[in-house]
């Protein structure tokens, strides 16, 4: 009987899998790779959840590390390639770290960086300036197929204005103040916030840990 042509689960010659179906993200990770991992072509090995048929990876974790060991482990098992997943959000010293894990979702609507970023500044609108430190905050992990991973942090730390600044970038860069600058995130060429950014710092730190696990 001749052999059924088995359908490839994600494209040929895919090494590494992102757990994001987020386009802007994906193209955003594959910058931070680039040239990074001797061999690795981010532009045809370098694929999303969605390219890699996984499913969408519920984010159970209570900190940033779990959340993205979470969805690197099930995207890894699942496809059974290496799978590398971040997550992020802001965490404001006076808030106990918070919004921390529930960024994305502060004023209860998921993805509505508007009023987030307004419920946030309310919220602080007594606390004076030397008490409005926050920061970035990224947790980038790899994992192999067989559950082995590894999980890097970065932060940008700075401190929150009073009124957005700026129209460039996402979510609560608008009143996040970089230390030492005068600027907000939303200020900053995508150039210059990727140059000190959070994720960067993970991803980098992630680097060495990536090479191994594709070796
Ligand atoms: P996620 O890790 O992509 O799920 O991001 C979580 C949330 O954290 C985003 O929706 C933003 O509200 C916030 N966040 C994470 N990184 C940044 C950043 O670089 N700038 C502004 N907001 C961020």
């Amino acid at each position: 009987m001749p052999d059924t042509p088995e359908v490839a689960p994600y494209p040929e010659g895919a090494r590494l899998v992102l757990a994001t179906r987020n386009a802007g993200k994906l193209r955003e990770l594959r910058e931070l790779l680039r040239g990074k991992v001797p061999g690795l072509d981010v532009d045809t090995q370098v694929i999303d959840a969605q390219a890699a048929g996984a499913p969408d990876v519920v984010e159970s974790g209570t900190t940033f590390e779990a959340n993205s060991l979470l969805k690197a482990r099930e995207v890894a098992a699942v496809t059974g390639l290496v799978a590398v997943a971040d997550d992020s959000g802001l965490a404001v010293d006076v808030l106990g770290g918070a919004p921390g894990i529930f960024s994305a979702r502060w004023s209860g609507r998921h993805g509505d960086d508007e009023a987030n970023l307004h419920l946030l500044l309310a919220q602080l609108a007594d606390i004076p300036a030397e008490h409005r430190g926050a920061s970035f905050v990224c947790a980038a992990a790899v994992a192999l197929p067989d559950g082995t991973a590894h999980v890097t942090r970065g932060a940008l730390e700075g401190s929150l204005l009073t009124a957005p600044r700026g129209t460039g970038g996402f979510g609560y860069d608008p009143i996040l103040q970089p230390s030492g600058m005068q600027v907000s995130c939303a200020e900053l060429t995508p150039a210059e916030k990727n140059a000190i950014s959070h994720r960067a710092q993970a991803f980098a730190a992630l680097v060495p840990h990536l090479v191994d696990a594709l070796r």
